[in-house]
C-alpha cells in the first residue's frame, strides 16, 4: 500500500514523468496530444492510463490519430462534441439525412426515421454482418430534431422529475440524436444488453464505426446512466482509437478531439 501511494505521488508530482508515454510520438502529434489531454475533463488516474496505453504503441496511436484527423477534416460534425456541457444550436439540422425506410437488412420499429448518409451506410453493413450470424438489428430511434427533443425531454420531466429526466434523456440541443448519427436499438431497456442483438453489438459495433455512448459504470463521466441500446456512429478509425487508447470511453475521445486545434 505504501509503495502504491509513493508511486502515485511521484507520478503526479512530476509532469515530465507523467507524460513519458507520449515521448515516442512524432513531435507535432506529441504537442497536440499533450495539450488536448490536459484540456479534456479526464481524471488523473484515467489520464495516466491513457498515456500509458499510448506509450505502449506510439506508432499505432500516431497512425490512428492522423486517420481520425482526416475524418474530422472531411466531416467535422461526425466527431463533434455534444453533451451536457456543449449544446448544438436549435437550428442545427444535418444536411445529408436519408430515410431508413426501404429494403434494408435491419428492421425499423416505425416508419419515417432518418440518419445521416454515412451512418446509414455503416448501419447497413453492420446489419448485414449481424444477419449473417443470425442476429436482427431493430432500429427504434434515430435522428431527432431539436423540437422533437423538446417534447421528449418535457414528457420525461413531467413523468419522473427533472433530476431523473436528465439521467435518462438529454435536454434539447444536448442530444446526440440531433447529430443524425445516434441510434437506439431494440427495446431501449436494460434487458437489451442481454439479448442476442445487444451482445452482438457490444462485441462488433466498433468494427463498423459505432460506439456505445454511455457505458456501464461511467455515469459520472458521461452524465447518463448506462444505455446498452444507444450507439453513435463515429467512423471505424475513431472507434479503433477509442477502443485502443481511450479506455473504450467515447466521452474521453470526443473531449480529446474537441480540444485539438480544429483542422
Ligand atoms: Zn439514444
Amino acid at each position: 500500500m505504501l509503495s502504491l501511494i509513493l508511486t502515485v505521488g511521484a507520478a503526479s508530482s512530476c509532469a515530465a514523468q507523467k507524460n513519458k508515454g507520449l515521448s515516442a510520438l512524432p513531435p507535432d502529434i506529441r504537442a497536440q496530444a499533450q495539450t488536448a489531454l490536459s484540456a479534456a475533463a479526464i481524471g488523473d488516474a484515467d489520464r495516466g492510463r491513457i498515456i500509458e496505453e499510448i506509450g505502449k504503441d506510439a506508432s499505432g496511436f500516431a497512425v490512428l490519430f492522423r486517420e481520425v484527423h482526416d475524418v474530422m477534416k472531411k466531416d467535422p460534425d461526425l466527431l463533434r462534441r455534444v453533451d451536457k456541457k456543449v449544446a448544438l444550436p436549435a437550428d442545427f439540422v444535418p444536411s445529408d439525412l436519408v430515410s431508413l425506410d426501404g429494403a434494408f437488412p435491419y428492421v425499423v420499429s416505425k416508419k419515417g426515421m432518418q440518419l445521416r448518409a454515412p451512418a446509414r451506410a455503416a448501419l447497413v453493413h453492420m446489419a448485414e454482418a449481424a444477419r449473417e450470424e443470425g442476429k436482427t438489428l431493430v432500429v427504434s430511434s434515430a435522428y431527432r430534431s431539436y423540437d422533437y427533443q423538446v417534447t421528449v425531454f418535457a414528457r420525461n420531466v413531467q413523468e419522473m422529475g427533472k433530476i431523473e429526466a436528465e439521467r435518462v434523456s438529454a435536454p434539447p440541443g444536448m442530444s446526440q440524436h440531433q447529430l443524425g448519427t445516434a441510434i437506439d436499438f431494440g427495446s431501449i431497456t436494460d434487458e437489451f444488453g442481454d439479448t442476442a442483438a445487444g451482445r452482438w453489438l457490444s462485441a462488433n459495433a466498433g468494427k463498423f464505426g459505432f460506439s456505445l455512448s454511455f457505458p456501464r459504470g461511467r455515469e459520472a463521466i458521461t452524465g447518463y446512466r448506462w444505455e446498452s441500446w444507444h450507439y453513435r456512429y463515429i467512423s471505424p478509425q475513431a472507434a479503433a482509437l477509442q477502443e485502443r487508447f481511450f479506455l473504450g470511453v467515447q466521452q474521453y475521445l470526443i473531449e480529446f478531439l474537441a480540444a485539438l486545434p480544429q483542422p
